[in-house]
């Protein structure tokens, strides 16, 4: 059967072909130019967050967190085991000792009730990771972090517009990551940005970000020649794929509704079947507003769980899981990670199934995926 519902695809829904054209005739193709600067502009002034700067993606936002942070050899930082690769290796590249805590079974966000007991001399930063789009508690982790005088990176890869008690995710820690990887909300195929809402890391996040030196204060007349003043490396992506972007931005209201509608969709059709069939839903505590990323099932079982993509594989439509357990994986194992560390995160990423969801799943694309989930009955002999 060939799939006719992809898990993902990209889609165009504004301005994006003429914005890249555009930028071509600005004569600025390569990266801070016009497009960059509106996107700059629309971060900081929708979140409130003091500096945004664009980055080629969300990996290379981490891993500039983690060179402004100053981060070393033997320095040990907390992740979340349940979470993308690229969340801890940003920091491994530095040296740093990953401490892998497990997720909360409810919202699997980073677990804040498992930090304080892998706390040592040698801890220096959390990263919570905002799962799906709904937040950490942050302030039972800001509490922890400002106690232990702990640096706060959030990935906020999937959180873009979500809140946490009334607060935009990515404005709670010093430093906060997005992407723009052609999975997320928002996207320009690869992209990121890195929100910086402590603001004595926004001169060094300019020079880290431009090769080392100070580039970005000579264009602003800050100095009269520009030349190598710190480590650093090229993380700005192309005027080109700003403009992609910046047209996203300008039409966020109509993408966060149209994913809002999607979610709302699967969650009021699906409901009664997963009761049935022993399926966990996704759960948004009452102070969270989430930021409508995915639509995730946990099947009661990995036989389940395989036999359900199965069944949706044979209906054309393509239904993925992800995140096996990162202290459990080659690179985990060398750093102690042992069975047993990450319970829930050992269980659900044999139960986690994510649907199709993109910004063009329209009414009757959906309906067919909810029509072939509904005939699936798990087996419970
Ligand atoms: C997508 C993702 C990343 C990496 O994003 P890129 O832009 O592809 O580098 C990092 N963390 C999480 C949680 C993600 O989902």
């Amino acid at each position: 059967m060939t799939i006719t519902i992809p898990f993902n695809r990209p889609c165009l829904l504004s301005n994006e072909q003429a914005y890249i054209l555009q930028a071509i005739a600005n004569g600025h193709a390569s990266g801070d130019g016009s497009f960059t600067k509106k996107c700059h502009a629309f971060l900081e002034q929708t979140f409130g967050v003091p500096k945004a700067l664009l980055t080629t993606n969300c990996t290379h936002a981490l891993e500039m967190a983690a060179l402004l942070l100053d981060l070393r050899a033997g320095d040990e930082v907390i992740f979340p085991s349940f979470t993308f690769v690229s969340t801890v290796n940003a920091f491994v590249l530095r040296g740093v000792r990953p401490i892998f805590a497990d997720v909360r079974s409810d919202t699997l966000n980073l677990d804040e009730r498992q930090l304080e007991r892998l706390i040592t001399p040698r801890t220096r930063a959390l990263v919570p990771v905002h799962y799906a789009g709904v937040g950490c508690e942050m302030e039972a982790i800001l509490a922890l972090a400002a106690h232990h005088n702990l640096a706060v990176v959030e990935d906020n890869a999937h959180g873009l517009f979500g809140k946490y008690r009334g607060r935009y995710l990515g404005t709670f820690g010093a430093l906060a990551t997005q992407s723009f990887h052609e999975t997320k909300n928002f996207t320009c195929g690869e992209g990121g940005a890195l929100l910086i809402n402590d603001p004595q890391y926004a001169e060094r996040a300019e020079i880290i970000r431009e090769k080392g030196t100070n580039r970005s204060r000579f264009f602003r007349g800050q100095v009269d020649k520009y030349t190598w003043v710190d480590v650093g490396s090229s993380y700005l992506p192309s005027d080109l794929l700003a403009a992609f972007l910046y047209a996203q931005f300008e039409v966020h209201e109509r993408i966060q509704g149209i994913r809002r509608r999607i979610w709302e969709t699967y969650a009021a059709h699906l409901s009664n079947w997963a009761a049935e069939n022993g399926v966990q839903l996704p759960h948004v505590p009452e102070h969270c507003e989430q930021a409508y990323h995915m639509f995730y099932l946990l099947m009661p079982s990995l036989e389940a769980r395989q036999a359900f993509i199965a069944h949706l594989k044979a209906h054309g439509i393509l239904a993925v899981f992800h995140y096996l357990p990162l202290h459990l994986s080659e690179m985990g194992l060398k750093f102690g990670g042992k069975p047993g560390d990450c319970p829930v995160t050992e269980r659900i990423s044999d139960q986690l199934v994510r649907l199709p969801f993109f910004n063009d799943l329209d009414e009757a694309l959906q309906g067919r995926v909810i029509e072939a989930v509904l005939t699936f009955k798990v087996d419970r002999t």
